[in-house]
C-alpha cells in the first residue's frame, strides 16, 4: 500500500500555524513511508474563500519547504463529483430531501433548549411521501439533502494518536446536511461530505489533521460506509496552545506564517520548531534537524495527545541555532532585505565583502534576522547618537586625551589591521599614561555611541574601511 495523505486548507484566511503544523506532520509521514503528499483547496464556501488566501497558502507551504506531490486540487472544480455522490445516496434511500424551514429549525432548537436538551435535528422529513414532498415544493420551500444517521449506531476507530475512539450515533445531532439546494437541484456540498468524496477519490490512506476535527470523524466514517469505501486511518494531532493554555489565535499576534517571516524567523527554524509541536524525536536531546532528518524517524507513536504549548523562547533558541550555523554568504543574502527595508544604503564602500565582514561580526549576537537591523545601524549612519552612558564616558577625565592620542597615532599609519590597531592602543596607553580600560570604553563610546556591542576592534576596522572612524573620534573629543 502506498501511503497517500493530504493537507486540505480552506482559503478563508492566510496559512496559519495550526494548518502549517498539520501540513508538517502530513509531509513527514508521507516522506517516511515514501508516499504521496497531496494539496487540496477546500473552497466550497464561496463567500469566505479568497484567491489571495489561496496564494498565501501556496507561498507559505513553499517557503516552509513543504512541497506537495499532487495538486493543488480545488473543490469548486469538482462539484459534479459531489452531485453524483449525493444522487447515489438519494437513489439508495440513504439520503433524503429535507424541506424544514429555518424558522421551524429555530423553533425546534428553542423547544430543545427549554427542555435542557442538546440541539439536534429531529429527522422529521426522513420518510416524506411523494405527496408531502410535492406539497412542500408547491409552497415554494427549498430543500437540503440530509444523510441518515441511526441513533443506535456505535462508531469506533483506532486513532493513531488518541487510540480507541468511540461515538454514539445519537450524539451526532440527527440526520446531517450533506448538500444545500440550488436552482438546478443539488447544490453546494457541505464540508463533511465533500471531504469524504475527495478522500475516497484521491485514495487517501491516512487522514492526519487537527484535534478540532475529531467530532467530524464519526460522521465521515458513516459516509465511507454508506459509499462502500475503505475507511482511511485517522490521526488527530494535538492543538497548539498559547502560554495560557488556550488555542493559539490571532490575539497571540500571529495570523499568517508570513508573520513569522516578518519577525525574522528562518523557514528552516520555524519548520523545525513546528515539528516539535506535539512530536518528539526518538533521541529527544536532538532538537535541531532538517525536515528530511525528521522524516526518517517520524511516527505517530511519538505524537502527544496533550495540547502543544507554543513557546516563543524555544522558537527563538531554535532560530538562533540556525542563524549561528548559517554560511556567511547565505546570512548576508537574508539580511540585505531587512537592511534595505530599514532604509540603509549599501554605498560608500559598503560592498559585498564589507557586508560579509559585518555579518561575521554580528552573527553570534543574532536571535532573529530582524535583530540584524538595530545592531548594524551604527555602520550605516554617518554619525551616532550617544547613549547616556556613552556621553558620561566621553566626559570622563582622560577620555579626550586618550582619543586624541589614538587620532595622532592613526595619522602615522596608512593601512589598518587588527594587529596595527592593537599596537596603536598599546602605544597610546603607554605614551598618554591612561588605563587601557578607560581607553577601550572611550573608544567604544566614540565609535558606536554605546557602551556594549560586538567586538570593538572588528567594529573599528569596519568603520575604518568606510572612513567613519576618524570623524567619529574627532567629534567625540570636540
Ligand atoms: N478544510 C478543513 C480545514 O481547513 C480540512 C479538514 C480536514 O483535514 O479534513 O480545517
Amino acid at each position: 500500500m502506498t501511503v497517500r495523505v493530504r493537507i486540505a486548507p480552506s482559503p478563508t484566511g492566510n496559512l496559519h500555524i495550526g494548518t502549517a503544523r498539520t501540513a508538517v506532520f502530513n509531509w513527514l509521514f508521507a516522506r517516511h513511508h515514501g508516499g504521496q503528499f497531496i494539496l487540496r483547496i477546500e473552497d466550497t464556501d464561496q463567500e469566505r474563500s479568497r484567491p489571495e488566501y489561496t496564494e498565501n497558502i501556496f507561498q507559505g507551504l513553499r517557503w516552509l519547504g513543504l512541497n506537495w506531490d499532487e495538486g493543488p486540487f480545488f473543490q469548486t472544480k469538482r462539484l459534479e463529483l459531489y452531485r453524483e455522490a449525493v444522487q447515489t445516496l438519494l437513489d439508495q434511500g440513504l439520503a433524503y430531501r429535507c424541506y424544514t424551514t429555518s424558522e421551524e429549525l429555530d423553533a425546534l432548537r428553542v423547544a430543545q433548549k427549554a427542555r435542557s436538551e442538546a440541539p439536534r435535528y429531529d429527522n422529521r422529513h426522513r420518510n416524506l411521501t411523494p405527496e408531502q414532498e410535492a406539497a412542500y415544493k408547491a409552497e415554494g420551500r427549498t430543500f437540503v439533502i440530509r444523510f441518515r444517521i441511526e441513533d443506535d449506531r456505535e462508531i469506533v476507530w483506532n486513532d493513531l494518536v488518541r487510540g480507541h475512539m468511540s461515538w454514539q450515533g445519537s450524539d451526532l445531532g440527527g440526520d446531517m446536511v450533506i448538500a444545500r439546494a440550488s436552482a438546478e437541484g443539488i447544490g453546494q456540498p457541505l464540508y463533511n461530505f465533500a471531504v469524504v468524496v475527495d478522500d475516497m477519490d484521491m485514495q487517501i490512506t491516512h487522514v492526519i489533521r487537527g484535534e478540532d476535527h475529531i467530532a467530524n470523524t464519526p460522521k465521515q466514517i458513516l459516509l465511507y460506509e454508506a459509499m462502500k469505501a475503505k475507511i482511511p486511518e485517522f490521526a488527530h494531532a494535538p492543538l497548539i496552545l498559547n502560554i495560557d493554555g488556550r488555542k493559539l489565535s490571532k490575539r497571540d499576534g500571529v495570523t499568517s506564517i508570513f508573520d513569522f517571516k516578518q519577525m525574522g524567523f528562518t523557514p528552516e527554524a520555524l519548520v523545525n520548531y513546528m515539528t516539535l509541536l506535539g512530536w518528539s524525536p526518538p533521541d529527544s536531546t536532538q532538537e535541531i534537524f532538517t525536515l528530511e532528518q525528521a522524516a526518517k524517524v517520524f511516527s505517530f507513536e511519538r505524537v502527544n495527545k496533550a495540547g502543544a504549548k507554543f513557546d516563543w523562547a524555544k522558537l527563538d533558541w531554535v532560530n538562533s541555532q540556525y542563524i549561528h550555523g548559517m554560511s556567511v554568504d547565505k546570512l548576508t543574502d537574508l539580511l540585505i532585505p531587512y537592511w534595505e527595508e530599514a532604509g540603509y544604503e549599501m554605498t560608500g564602500g559598503r560592498d559585498r565583502p564589507w557586508l560579509e565582514q559585518l555579518v561575521v561580526l554580528i552573527q553570534p549576537s543574532l536571535t532573529r534576522l530582524v535583530d540584524g537591523v538595530g545592531i548594524s545601524q551604527l555602520f550605516f549612519t554617518e554619525t551616532v547618537e550617544y547613549s547616556d552612558e556613552a556621553s558620561t564616558q566621553l566626559k570622563q577625565e582622560g577620555s579626550a586625551t586618550a582619543l586624541k592620542g589614538i587620532i595622532s597615532a592613526m595619522d602615522t599609519t596608512s593601512q589598518l589591521s587588527e594587529s596595527i590597531l592593537q599596537d596603536i592602543i598599546k602605544q597610546v596607553v603607554k605614551e598618554q599614561n591612561v588605563k587601557k580600560g578607560l581607553l577601550m570604553r572611550s573608544l567604544r563610546a566614540a565609535l558606536t555611541g554605546e557602551m556594549h556591542g560586538p567586538d570593538l576592534i572588528q567594529s573599528w576596522l569596519l568603520l575604518n574601511q568606510i572612513g567613519l572612524d576618524k570623524p567619529r573620534l574627532t567629534k567625540a573629543i570636540g
